[in-house]
């Protein structure tokens, strides 16, 4: 790879997430700093084979750092799933003065990032999405902002199910990934979550439990339900995904609590990024160009701990997500 990076192109891609924006201030400032040129990318690999881009200069990207969503504009692109979609990105890449790319976005970006990778125009991945579900990093940009927009709601559902007596069952976003169920679970007090990753049975999880905790003389609940749940419990007829409207019915039926169901929905992926989303989101842009400027590509920068640090592409992409077991453990404990 040519060291000497000229042009950096940079998008957002999949699914955003609050903080894309940060990274993308962040990427374009540490480049121009360096005397490296930036063109923004709109729409995602749309953009890059349609030749949808601009220059973009310090005051560009001013006034970006405290808003939601992405100013690049986000966009699935089914084309880029092909190998022809592939190679479009590519000759857009040299057509356009490209060098490297920095792409922002989830697992299915990095997927395209990847495959761009391999056809030799070096790219960085900067996870950004609410999910978390990234296996490769602990830690992806927007995560924070989610969880905090839902507990915010949930304690507002709390507020009302306790002047009721009613129980809540939420549910929360995450895709396949049960992480800001089983944190919001803990935020917010819930008897009972349900996440993608465990196994669960509704009796065992959600009705005794209530029953136990009534008896103690608790008479209001909140039930975390993560969408990716979609497992049909053997009680019910058909195998008809689990949502928390039937979660709901159920419990009423077998508890007499009153249950409501809320979906809590697209809400969860806007609003302002916190502190922790912005620092980060900061600092992952800011180590994506120092790695291009080092002659390094092909790797997705991720999160250990309080390090930021990266890993090759390809490997990061094999890597599985796993459930923090413990924290699970803690969530149940505590919920009695
Ligand atoms: P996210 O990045 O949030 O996981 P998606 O899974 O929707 O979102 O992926 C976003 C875009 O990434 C897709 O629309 C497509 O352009 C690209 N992409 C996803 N998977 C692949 C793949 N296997 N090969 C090439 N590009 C892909």
């Amino acid at each position: 790879m040519d060291h000497k990076i000229k042009t950096i192109g940079i998008l957002t891609s999949g699914g955003d997430a609050p903080g894309m924006n940060a990274a993308v201030r962040a990427v374009t400032r540490t480049a121009l700093f360096n005397g490296i040129n930036v063109k923004g990318i709109y729409k995602g690999f749309n953009g890059l084979m349609s030749g949808n881009m601009k220059n973009l200069t310090l005051r560009d990207v001013s006034g970006i750092l405290e808003r939601g969503g992405t100013c690049l504009y986000s966009a699935r692109c089914p084309e880029f799933n092909s190998d022809e979609g592939v190679e479009k990105g590519k000759l857009a890449c040299q057509k356009a003065g490209i060098d490297a790319l920095v792409v922002c976005g989830g697992d299915g970006s990095f997927r395209g990032a990847r495959d761009l990778s391999l056809k030799g125009v070096p790219c960085i991945g900067i996870p950004c999405t609410i999910d978390n579900d990234i296996a490769a990093t602990e830690y992806s940009i927007g995560y924070d902002t989610a969880i905090n927009t839902v507990v915010k709601n949930i304690d507002k559902l709390r507020d009302t199910s306790q002047s009721h007596d009613r129980c809540s069952v939420v549910e929360v976003m995450g895709r396949n990934c049960g992480d800001i169920a089983l944190r919001s679970a803990i935020c917010d007090g819930a008897v009972s979550f349900l996440v993608p990753e465990i196994e669960y049975d509704l009796e065992r999880d959600i009705i005794n439990k209530m029953r136990t905790t009534l008896g103690t003389g608790k008479s209001h609940f909140i039930v975390i339900v993560a969408e990716g749940v979609t497992q049909a419990d053997p009680k019910f007829e058909g195998d008809e995904p689990m949502d928390a409207a039937r979660i709901a019915a159920y419990i009423q039926e077998k508890t007499g609590v009153e249950a409501r169901a809320t979906v809590i929905g697209h809400v969860q992926r806007g609003g302002s990024p916190s502190a922790r989303d912005r620092v980060i989101a900061s600092e992952m842009g800011h180590y994506a160009v120092e790695l291009l400027m080092k002659g390094i590509g092909n790797r997705i920068v991720t999160r250990q701990g309080s390090t930021t640090t990266d890993v090759d592409i390809l490997e990061g992409l094999k890597m599985e997500k796993t459930i923090d077991i413990n924290l699970v453990r803690v969530a149940n404990e505590i919920s009695i």
